[in-house]
């Protein structure tokens, strides 16, 4: 083993450097979080070639003292912390003093800075860490940090760097986040030349949603607020049924800072059960506040996760006031009782519950999945108060709880300050956006492309028509639920079919042994599926992919994405939420093989008629055909397809044998 010795101080600074300064999203993070903490009322931010040429940020804070410039750039140099108690209460976005260290020791800096009141300002130079003189300068109230070939002395790091548009959408995701999470600062953010977005930082957070995650998202929220102790919810969630195809506008803030929390992501989900249907998610922008004492936020280098003292009252608070909201508006949506069920099958039923919940609750023929407990429960099963399951809270809440919630009208008209935006000067994109369709009843679908004629015929040797041979070993007894095909095969086996599941399989495996890209379809109108720009600009640098799945698309710009052609099983009203999983998908996927499955699991489930449809016989029939044969057994995320009840786990049951 080689002497233990300690490292040179620019090495050490190199390896501190690389936990705050992962890529140019990190450093746009933390340089804006200067410039908030620096009371600035406007920041603009430039990035060049994804922010790997030049990261230029501009605010007009408070500026910092020609004679404090080159200790702002020490380590463990801050202005925002005292003392260990300090860490306890912590105010401000930064505390650390660590990034203007760590930025400049990566790359080339330029700061220019000038103190409010003051004439002149002061200008230094900064290459891998190592300080030039501060000179006078003429400059603007304020402050300008230009960061240029970052990396540039860290190769190991500037070998994992993504493309630049990778980058890119990092950073515009960043942006997004930082400008809601501050809807009193103006924001402006320009790529390469071109201003890809700009905030009015009129203080109003519906200007902020509006101008950062564009009219179609904003059109699809409705205001929620509450207060719980000394805990503030306050913002904006999707309307039930606007919900998303992923998690990726959830955007949670605490005391002003964007963060991830499985938690709050918990609380809203709760706040929405039994109101969307599985495998879509809420959208929300929701600013939770409240003293800087019941939070931690020195959990996470990166700062974007924090630990709250008493988890189980951010939760609950959250939770209420996302449900008190939504009942507000018309009331959360219960399952029907049998009766309504049997008289209306189809009405709203399946938008207002999923299989699975339905099972959950209707019988014991299938074994009950544990009811999912929110994390908060998970780790402190014990808090003061004891918790109480979401049914039973969801039916007292508004009394026990007595929070205070404000419910309005959707988000649907520009707030006035952004009413002039360009996208409003864009009449075609009026007619061509098919944001969230709402489906007020799903429809009796056909069933034909889904399996195309070619395919059937190709599946059925022999056969003109979908019909099962007479000498069939099976017979449907019919359908229940309008999702379960009951069978009886020869051998006195009872088979229960989850029909949606048994297409999605079909699905995968036709899509997964095609060799050629799927049929397409030609919309009639356009589809601008707007984005969140991060899924947007995912999407676009994957444009030849999503040709290969039968997608043909273009940049709209601004965030959105033109789809004119779809895979012809597909439902166009299902586009968005399939483009939305897509980049999920790509987000997550580990390697391509893993990604392309992923993608076709997407496509196989899109395509398959869905529980609560009604369908034909001769569409249930092709089902049980490909069951009983034994091709299918579980759909592509492993659940099963089929239950069967043999004659003698039924004379078990009834106490016959
Ligand atoms: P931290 O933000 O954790 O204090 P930084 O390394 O980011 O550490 O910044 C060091 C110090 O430099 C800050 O505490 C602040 O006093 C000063 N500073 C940095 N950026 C700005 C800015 N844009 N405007 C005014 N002061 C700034
Ligand atoms: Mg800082």
């Amino acid at each position: 083993m080689p002497h233990i010795q300690q490292l040179e101080s620019h090495v050490a600074d190199l390896i501190a450097a690389g936990e705050v300064v992962e890529r140019p999203a990190s450093v746009v993070k933390e340089l804006v979080e200067n410039a908030i903490d620096a009371g600035a009322a406007a920041v603009v931010v430039e990035i060049q070639r994804g922010g790997m040429g030049l990261i230029r940020v501009t605010d007009n804070g408070c500026g910092i003292a020609p004679g404090e410039l080159p200790t702002a750039f020490l380590r463990h140099a801050t202005s925002k912390l005292r003392t260990s108690e300090d860490l306890g209460k912590i105010g401000t976005l930064g505390f650390r003093g660590e990034a203007l260290a760590a930025i400049s020791a990566v790359s080339r800096v330029d700061i220019l800075t000038c103190q409010r009141g003051e004439r002149c300002g002061a200008a230094l130079h900064l290459e891998g860490g190592v300080p030039g003189q501060v000179e006078e300068a003429g400059a603007p109230e304020g402050t300008t940090i230009m960061v240029r070939d970052l990396f540039y002395n860290t190769p190991a790091r500037l070998k994992f760097m993504k493309k630049d548009s990778a980058e890119t959408a990092a950073v515009a995701g960043l942006m997004q986040h930082l400008a809601l999470s501050h809807p009193d600062i103006s924001f402006k953010f320009i790529k390469d030349g071109v201003e890809a977005l700009h905030t009015p930082g009129d203080g109003k957070l519906d200007s902020a949603v509006y101008a950062a995650l564009g009219r179609d998202f904003a059109r699809s929220l409705i205001p929620v607020e509450g207060r719980g102790g000394e805990i503030a919810v306050s913002g904006f969630v999707t309307q039930p049924l606007m919900s998303r195809g992923s998690r990726s506008m959830q955007v949670f803030f605490v005391n002003g800072r964007f963060i991830k929390s499985q938690l709050l992501t918990a609380a809203l989900e709760e706040g929405y059960r039994n109101q969307i249907m599985k495998g879509k998610f809420p959208g929300c922008v929701l600013a939770v506040a409240l003293p800087v004492t019941a939070v931690d936020v020195n959990v996470h280098p990166a700062k974007t996760q924090v630990k709250f003292a008493r988890e189980r009252e951010v939760f609950d608070a959250v939770y209420h006031t996302v449900l008190d909201c939504l009942d507000a508006r018309g009331g959360a949506v219960q399952a029907p009782k049998s009766a309504e069920r049997t008289a209306n099958p189809r009405g709203d039923f399946f938008q207002s519950m999923d299989a699975e919940t339905f099972r959950h609750r209707s019988g014991p023929l299938t074994k009950q999945p544990p009811r999912p407990v929110p994390p908060a429960e998970k780790a402190r099963p014990a808090w003061n108060t004891e918790w109480k399951s979401a049914a039973a809270v969801a039916d007292s809440a508004p009394q026990r709880f007595g929070y205070r919630t404000a419910s309005g009208g959707a988000l649907g008209t520009p707030p006035p300050s952004v009413a002039a935006r360009p996208t409003e000067e864009e009449p075609s994109r009026e007619h061509v956006s098919a944001k969230a369709p709402v489906k007020p009843e799903p429809p009796a679908r056909p069933f034909v492309p889904a399996i195309p004629a070619e395919r059937q015929k190709l599946d059925l040797p022999g056969q003109q028509t979908i019909e099962p041979p007479k000498e069939a070993p099976w017979r449907i007894a019919g359908e229940v639920l309008h999702t379960y095909i009951i069978c009886e095969s020869e051998d006195g086996c009872v088979w229960l079919i989850d029909k949606h599941a048994a297409h999605e399989r079909i699905n995968f495996d036709r899509l997964k042994a095609a060799q050629t890209p799927p049929m397409r379809q030609t919309l009639l109108r356009p589809i601008a599926a707007e984005l969140d720009r991060e899924t947007g600009a995912l999407l676009l640098e994957n444009l030849p992919l999503l040709e290969q799945f039968g997608f043909a698309c273009e940049d709209f710009g601004d965030g959105a994405i033109l789809v004119r052609e779809i895979p012809a099983d597909i439902d166009a009203a299902d586009t968005v939420a399939t483009l939305e999983e897509f980049a999920e998908k790509l987000r997550t996927g580990r390697d391509p093989v893993e990604r392309r499955e992923s993608l076709l699991h997407t496509m196989a489930c899109k395509a398959a008629i869905k529980g609560g449809w009604t369908s034909d016989l001769s569409e249930l029939k092709v089902l049980v055909e490909k069951v009983q044969s034994g091709e299918v057994r579980y759909c592509p995320h492993g659940r099963p397809v089929a239950v069967k009840l043999t004659k003698y786990e039924l004379e078990k049951m009834f106490k016959r044998a």
